[in-house]
């Protein structure tokens, strides 16, 4: 049985024409790049030369950015009509990734211990099996190698700020595109990892504010959080 979620897919396929629109319905993933990218960095101690899978690369803000910091870069995602707009836009602006479309599992089988960097970020809480994609990210790196995963953690905070506020309040999110049950606490994907064989490095939040359209890394994992781990050597 495939872990997809097929009515997950068709409404990010929807999203698509919107994927690089700043002020479009992906708008606060463009405001959470930086941010992301600068822990990213900080994880991997640095980027450049890096061999990166980035896992549900969606139109491929991550991929982008790890591609203009020097990594060399596959993106996964199983949204067919999101990968043409990551490799329309990846062609515009002249950068050179792999894009395809792929299970992190099958990727996992084809390419175990091939990369030094495995980010998966916002999506876990779109998949039915997400420990199923952890052990696919503890495959695909490499021995030493880091990865970094980031999701929404589940409490009434992230109910109240997550789907009531950004979907329905502030709407800097689309509607439906959270579940509150989908949602990852960090001691579940701390499991998940352990029992893929990782350690966990360090967790940390993301905070964002809707008003300045600004966000920056936070000691605060009530809501969005990142979690590096990395593969013992
Ligand atoms: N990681 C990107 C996009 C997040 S949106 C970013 O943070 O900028 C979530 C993405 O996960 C979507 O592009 C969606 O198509 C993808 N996705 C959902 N389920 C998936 C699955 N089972 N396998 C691969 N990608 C999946």
């Amino acid at each position: 049985m495939s872990n997809v979620d097929t009515a997950e897919i068709a409404n990010f396929d929807r999203l698509a024409a919107s994927w690089w629109d700043p002020q479009g319905e992906m708008g606060a993933l463009h405001v959470i790049n930086a941010p992301r990218v600068r822990y990213i960095g900080d994880c991997a101690g640095g980027i450049a030369g890096k061999r990166a899978i980035d896992i549900g690369c969606g139109g491929g803000l991550l991929s982008e950015a790890l591609s203009a910091a020097g990594a060399d870069v596959t993106g996964i995602d199983m949204a067919g009509e999101v990968l043409e707009v990551a490799r329309h836009h990846a062609g515009a602006t002249g950068r050179d990734i792999d894009y395809r479309q792929i299970s992190a599992e099958q990727m996992a089988e084809a390419h175990p211990g091939e990369f030094d960097l495995v980010c998966c970020l916002e999506m876990l809480e779109h998949v039915p099996d997400p420990a199923s994609v952890v052990d696919a990210c503890a495959t695909l790196v490499r021995p030493g190698g880091d990865v970094v995963f980031s999701t929404i953690n589940r409490n009434p905070k992230s109910f109240a700020l997550m789907v009531v506020g950004a979907e329905y309040v502030v709407n800097i999110v689309p509607r439906g595109t959270h579940q509150y049950e989908k949602f990852i606490r960090p001691s579940e994907l701390d499991a998940w990892a352990r029992g893929a064989g990782l350690e966990v490095v360090g967790v940390r939040g993301i905070r964002y504010n809707p008003v300045l359209r600004a966000a920056n890394l936070s000691d605060d994992i009530a809501v969005n959080y990142l979690m590096h781990c990395r593969r013992p050597a």
